[in-house]
């Protein structure tokens, strides 16, 4: 094995792989992508229901997320991919007053931080959303720059265009060791044969303990297994994503928004979690999310459901992601425990991984790295999950 045989390896090729490998090669970086399955985002990043907000509760996520939107927003006039990106905004409803002060008290903070963000009271919520139950409704918060984009187009565009850039990918390729030497990385062993490099990431989504534990690195993520659907296409009758953070018996928050196409896509936070590999679809989920969903919005009874999945999110105890360098073995890199929120994160950590890489920090790295570092304490708690 020629230690040089790339600059950098990633395993995995999803949601945070992809557009790292695409940024990567256009900074003229010999890139090699490896992952397990077949063609590239197969794992969590296909169940993700597309949803796209910089409405977060710390700066870190904020300003990953806001360079994200710019990409995704702007994908199709940058490389002519269509992502079915749609500009629809984030509503977080409120009906009791313990949700309306966790979402004014964060307000200042993300208005702070730059996000186009209110508070709008109950009778200006219902002129954007007259469809919403009125009842004990108290108003809500509106970012009108999020939307959404399908998550399946956009590692496709992700994946052709880091391609087109140099990128290598092997597929069907799983990563079995690192191969580390004087306490540095340099290549990894996979089923197919080995690979040489100076730096390696992983972005092994709901396996990435696996990985690490390869570098003698214990990190705290874990699969918890999350629920979705999709109904029949019907004429558009709603714009933004709207989250509802009640807990209930069963279930924690809830979202859901009509697809650029008609559809209206959901799913929910079982509670407690469902923490684990399987993937299967169950029963329970959708007269859950059903009952609450009609509650918030009733109109919603007559709707038909096509499809229900399951998939799983890469969680972490505090549900902030993990990126930084391993101390533990030079030149291995995380980019871990993306939560329910990889889609989003993804081409804003992936430019944040090629900074690092090329050792060319931008202003606000320090700031954002301590908020990820692996070697945090995990006990603070992620306000808008
Ligand atoms: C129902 C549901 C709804 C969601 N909705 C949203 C949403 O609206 N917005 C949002 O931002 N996020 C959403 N998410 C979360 C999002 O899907 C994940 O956070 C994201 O996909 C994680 O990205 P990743 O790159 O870390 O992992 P993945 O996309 O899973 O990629 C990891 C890759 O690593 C590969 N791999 C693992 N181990 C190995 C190995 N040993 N060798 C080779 N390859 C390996 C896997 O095959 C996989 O392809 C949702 C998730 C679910 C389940």
């Amino acid at each position: 094995m020629s230690r040089n045989d790339y600059d950098v390896i990633i395993i995995g090729a999803g949601s945070v792989g992809t557009p790292t490998a695409l940024f990567l090669a256009q900074q003229g970086f010999k890139v090699l992508v490896l992952d397990r399955n077949p063609s590239p985002g197969q794992s969590s990043n296909k169940r993700a229901i597309g949803g796209l907000r910089a409405t977060h509760s710390d700066p870190a996520k904020i300003k990953l997320c806001l360079r994200s939107l710019k990409i995704f927003s702007t994908w199709q006039e940058t490389y002519g991919d269509d992502i079915e990106w749609y500009q629809g905004g984030y509503c977080f409803v409120a009906y009791r007053e313990e949700e309306e002060k966790t979402l004014r008290e964060v307000l200042p903070l993300q208005k702070r931080y730059g996000l186009k963000i209110d508070w709008l009271d109950s009778d200006e919520l219902r002129k954007l959303l007259p469809d919403l139950n009125p009842k004990g409704l108290l108003g809500g918060t509106l970012s009108p720059e999020d939307g959404h984009a399908s998550p399946l187009l956009a590692v496709e565009a992700f994946y052709r265009q880091a391609k087109r850039a140099g990128a290598e990918f092997k597929f069907s390729s799983k990563v079995e060791k690192l191969v580390i030497e004087n306490g540095k990385v340099a290549g990894v062993v996979t089923d197919k044969g080995t690979h040489g490099a100076g730096v390696v990431v992983n972005a092994a989504g709901a396996w990435a303990a696996d990985i690490a534990r390869l570098a003698g690195m214990e990190i705290p993520v874990k699969p918890d297994s999350h629920e979705a659907a999709v109904t029949e296409p019907v004429q558009r009758f709603f714009d933004p994503m709207i989250v509802d953070l009640r807990p209930v018996q069963g279930s924690a928050n809830y979202y859901f928004y009509q697809h650029a196409t008609g559809q209206v896509i959901f799913c929910i936070t079982p509670n407690p979690s469902i923490w684990g590999f399987d993937d299967r679809e169950t029963s329970d989920f959708l007269p859950m999310v059903s009952r609450r969903m009609i509650g918030l919005m009733p109109r919603l009874k007559n709707i038909r459901v096509r499809r229900t999945w399951r998939g799983l999110y890469p969680m972490t105890p505090d549900g902030f992601p993990i990126v930084g360098w391993s101390r533990e073995v030079e030149g291995f890199l995380l980019a871990v425990g993306m939560c329910g929120q990889g889609f989003m994160l993804g081409p804003g950590v992936a430019e944040l991984l090629t900074r690092l890489i090329s050792r060319n920090p931008g202003p606000d790295d320090e700031e954002i790295l301590s908020y990820l570092s692996p070697y945090r304490s995990f006990i603070s708690e992620e306000k808008l999950k």
